[in-house]
């Protein structure tokens, strides 16, 4: 067996999701230079880090091919990662997946689990992706990062700034909630309030590149969605490779569940698991423009034609950014979109605090919420089904996310 030395990386080059076109990482390409963004940002030319897994595979094994997935923290997965070496950030992931069997109730599952990334040290999800970004920033030089967010990424973001000595920049959009910028000011970061919404406050964000800020920006900078990836591969461990049925997951700018996707295709192609999860993204009724794209209905249609909102803070996303990882990765698995309503999601949150005792914000619930929507329309007998409980700040109303 030729054992790999470690410093020889399993990341080969960059690819655009939209054209197929390879990049050389050194070439420091943000999106896909042949891509123009134009007017719409649901179809930039989004990049995806490429590996050779059979190199990666040797890496994660030792010399008697069993893995070797010591830590508890993204950096356990580090030849599937994009950074050199695990960085002395705070640790995001090796979050517990909890069966929950009093959510079953009356119907058919064989099992419920629960992903449980409120135990993240900011509180959500979006952890895996800073971890990243702030690694990739310290192996660069860079002392600011910025990112757009109503709130949890830019509180990951200024959190990990916090702890590593760095400044967070943070762009958040008007109707941002005054407790969350309360805490942004808290951990220290740079306010940058925007008077557009989120999609106006994406693009100040990405201005603020030119400053030689390193973007948090999930959607856009390639590397951010490998450290999201890291959720799925946990889900499979913690499964012992057996893959799960169905994995349902709020969907905003559509990085977190393409993510989990995307480490779901690596198992299999490494040779860990024979099949793929089918993957349910929803969105908020209000505001579905993926719904929309999916089922082949103008996008902006719905954004401009409905209600157009949801208090439903992280997923009011008008334009999903990255539309098109998610897009691919449902193709792959025979996935789905669908979207519920406000109400729903505050059922659905009551519904995991009561039966399961965790403490979601109310976009969080929305993974539930849509699988009680599917389960009414086919039978989900003897299913083994994830939700990805995507965060829990605790200050929010019951039901709510934005104060008016
Ligand atoms: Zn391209």
């Amino acid at each position: 067996v030729l054992e790999a030395s470690p410093k020889v990386r399993a990341r080969t080059d960059l690819r655009c999701l939209r054209c197929g076109r390879h990049y050389d990482e050194s070439a420091a390409i943000y999106l896909c230079p042949s891509c123009t963004v134009g007017d719409d940002p649901s179809d930039a030319g989004v990049l995806d880090v490429q590996y050779d897994y059979d190199l990666a595979r040797r890496q994660l094994a030792d010399q008697a091919g069993e893995l070797r997935l010591e830590r508890n923290d993204v950096f356990r997965y580090l030849p599937l990662l994009p950074v050199d070496a695990p960085a002395p950030v705070l640790p995001a992931g090796g979050t517990p997946l909890v069966e929950a069997p009093r959510l079953v109730g009356s119907t058919n599952l064989e099992a419920l689990f629960l992903k449980d990334e409120t135990r993240n040290p900011s509180r959500a999800l979006k952890d895996r992706a800073t971890a990243i970004a702030v690694t990739r920033a310290l192996e660069q030089g860079h002392n600011d990062l910025v990112c757009a967010s109503a709130g949890n990424a830019a509180i990951s973001l200024a959190a990990f700034c916090a702890h590593a000595g760095l400044r967070a920049h943070a762009v958040v959009p008007h109707d941002a909630s005054e407790v969350r910028m309360q805490w942004l000011r808290a951990l220290g970061a740079d306010l940058i309030r925007s008077e557009f919404d989120y999609d106006g406050a994406y693009q100040q964000a990405e201005e603020a590149r030119d400053e030689g800020w390193y973007s948090r920006n999930c959607a856009f900078n390639p590397f951010l969605v490998e450290g999201k990836k890291t959720c799925g591969l946990e889900i499979a461990q913690q499964l012992n490779w057996r893959v799960p049925d169905l994995i349902v997951c709020p969907v905003g700018d559509a990085c977190t569940l393409a993510s989990i996707g995307k480490a779901f295709r690596e198992l299999r192609e490494m040779g860990l698991t024979g099949r793929l999860p089918r993957l349910i993204g929803v969105q908020a009724a209000g505001v579905q423009p993926l719904v929309a794209r999916y089922l082949g209905r103008d996008p902006a249609a719905v954004k401009n034609g409905s209600q157009g909102t949801t208090r439903a803070a992280s997923i009011n996303v008008g334009h999903p950014r990255n539309a098109r990882r998610l897009l691919n990765e449902l193709e792959t698995c025979d996935g789905e979109l669908l979207a519920v309503t406000d109400d729903q999601m505050a059922v659905a949150q009551l519904e995991l605090a009561r039966s399961a005792g965790v403490v979601a914000e109310l976009t969080s619930a929305a993974g539930l919420a849509g699988l009680r929507m599917l389960a009414q329309r086919e039978s989900l007998a003897g299913a083994r089904v994830v939700a990805v409980v995507t965060g829990g700040r605790l200050d929010q109303p019951i039901g709510e996310e934005v104060t008016p």
